[in-house]
């Protein structure tokens, strides 16, 4: 990964400048992950969140009126996929657009055999490829933040499709090192797929959302949720998608997880 030297200089310092005690009070009261990180993460994640917030645009949307709370509450959770890797904060987004709640999207979606619906469709957040933008509702952020151990965190999962973003395709894999990474991943990843395929079909309990079925950017995303939010649980019943995702992550959320101990608790 190529940063331009200017880039980088300008980053470390952001990174090594003092971080706002009100910013860090934001992030030990919304975020309990935090404070069971250990401390050389909590500084590593408090340094990328200064670079995030100084490169990235927010605006407040249907009438939100943007906070400190909100911008940091994102970021602090955005940046939790940064920990540990060489990283250029998200290059193809540029600005996040918050919204109070629910969203409602017009558009017009295939249905098959040549006809189109135009429906409304109620939203919690969305990006795209090329988009340069992330759309998120604030209520259903901080309830994610609030809550790390359920399973479901919507910034984790819209910037997953981010880091899916930094290669040239979007097909549920990050960008990768080498040729044999891809295929291992790609390897892993489909057989995992499949199986939760079959699994929504006979109704078998999974970690994984079964929203993850849509199709491979999907299922990475929910994927980066369960790795995240109970690692325990993923690396119990998916062992080799939880390691594909320990390597590409360098992480290994079990250390500092709110999961309970035992999986089925
Ligand atoms: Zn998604």
């Amino acid at each position: 990964m190529k940063i331009a030297w200017r880039k980088r200089v300008r980053r470390e310092r952001l990174r090594t400048a003092p971080f706002p005690p009100e910013w860090k009070e934001i992030i030990t009261r919304n975020l309990p992950i935090f404070s069971r990180l250990p401390t050389n993460d909590q500084a590593e994640l408090l340094g990328h969140v200064q670079v995030f917030l100084a490169e990235k645009r927010f605006e407040g949307c249907g009438g939100l009126k943007l906070t400190d709370e909100i911008r940091v509450t994102i970021a602090a959770q955005a940046c939790l996929l940064l920990l540990h890797r060489e990283t250029d904060y998200y290059p193809e987004l540029t600005s996040i657009l918050v919204y109070p709640s629910t969203y409602i999207v017009e558009e017009d979606r295939y249905v098959g055999d040549n006809i189109w619906e135009q429906g409304a469709d109620n939203r919690l957040g969305h990006t795209g490829r090329r988009m340069g933008s992330l759309v998120l509702a604030w209520d259903e952020v901080k309830h994610g933040a609030a809550h790390p151990a359920d399973g479901h965190n919507l910034v984790v999962h819209e910037f997953a499709h981010q880091l899916d973003f930094e290669d040239t395709v979007t097909d549920g894999a990050p960008a990768l090192r080498t040729r044999a990474e891809y295929l291992a991943w790609a390897r892993v990843m489909q057989r995992e797929f499949d199986a939760l395929r079959e699994a929504e079909e006979t109704g078998a309990p999974t970690v994984l959302d079964t929203y993850g079925t849509a199709n491979p950017p999907e299922f990475f995303a929910v994927a980066t949720e369960a790795f995240f939010e109970r690692p325990r649980a993923l690396r119990a019943k998916n062992r080799q998608l939880y390691d594909q995702l320990a390597s590409f992550f360098r992480q290994d959320p079990i250390a500092y997880s709110a999961e309970p101990k035992r999986p089925d608790a």
